[in-house]
């Protein structure tokens, strides 16, 4: 068996420690490379505070994170944050360039990587997100979904092995989220790219190899979108399902189980 890209054990969390309810009690779960994880849950089950967790920006208050075999701690932050980059809901926090293309740059000049090497991979991760034709624009003068895209740019640039996205997208129209999800995809596949997604859009969560779901702090369930939306009815299922129940209830001689979008599609043709 592969050794884990991401290994989370026993994880207890609370922002202020004199309160005794956790905000994440008892999480644990690994992720191989090259999967895909969805992390689904309501408003205030811990996502964000894991996802921010993950790539080291608070500390666990128990229980331990390795990212490819080191063990995320104050010292090995610095290191572990070379191979896992964050992207969150609300891209204004992240903007420090005075060009779109400045601001993908930014991360890499950090590294102090050489000029020529920058400038293609800026160009790639532009282009990877659609946004090559901005390059010369003001970041804040850019619409919300904009924003998201150059981002998302400039995590791709530094070609990290893992990225965790915080409700990346909710600010995408619904053809620059396709699209971008096609890309992450195709990145997943031909670079093995890992993939941490919190989403409330539970069309992007069925494309997940699988998800996870937290309740109150505590992993609920962490198995394949098929599974969770058999066993989690109180979910809001993907359109396909949906459509799937709305036939069965008319009557329809649909299958009785769940369907994901392809696999209705083939059954209705
Ligand atoms: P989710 O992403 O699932 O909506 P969060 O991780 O944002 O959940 O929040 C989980 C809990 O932690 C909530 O009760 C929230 O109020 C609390 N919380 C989140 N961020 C902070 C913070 N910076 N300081 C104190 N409490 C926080």
């Amino acid at each position: 068996m592969l050794q884990p890209i991401i290994e989370v054990n026993n994880l207890t969390f609370q922002y202020d420690q004199r309160l005794e309810d956790k905000v994440l009690s008892d999480v644990s779960f690994s992720v191989q490379k090259g999967e895909w994880l969805a992390i689904v849950g309501s408003n205030g089950s811990g996502k964000s505070t894991l996802a921010q967790l993950l790539v080291g920006l608070y500390s666990s208050l128990l229980g331990s994170i390795h990212i490819n075999g080191i063990e995320l701690n104050e010292t090995s932050k610095w290191e572990v944050r070379k191979q896992i980059g964050i992207v969150f809901q609300n891209p204004d926090n992240q903007f420090i360039g005075s060009t779109v293309q400045d601001d993908v740059a930014f991360g890499l000049e950090n590294i102090n990587m050489p000029y020529e090497e920058m400038q293609v991979r800026v160009e790639k991760a532009l282009e990877l997100v659609g946004m090559t034709d901005m390059r010369l624009y003001d970041p804040s003068r850019l619409s919300g979904g904009q924003k998201q895209r150059v981002a998302i740019a400039g995590i791709l640039a530094l070609k990290p092995s893992v990225i965790v996205m915080d409700e990346a997208f909710v600010m995408l129209d619904p053809k620059s989220r396709r699209s971008l999800l096609n890309t992450l995809h195709q990145l997943k596949e031909k670079e093995q790219l890992t993939i941490i997604s919190i989403t409330h859009d539970m069309d992007e969560a069925a494309t997940a190899d699988r998800m996870l779901l937290l309740e109150a702090g505590k992993v609920k369930e962490i198995a394949s979108p098929r599974h969770v939306f058999q066993q989690h009815t109180n979910l809001e299922p993907p359109f396909a399902e949906r459509l799937r129940r709305k036939l069965s209830s008319k009557g329809a001689s649909v299958p009785s189980t769940y369907m994901t979008e392809k696999e209705l599609v083939q059954w209705l043709w």
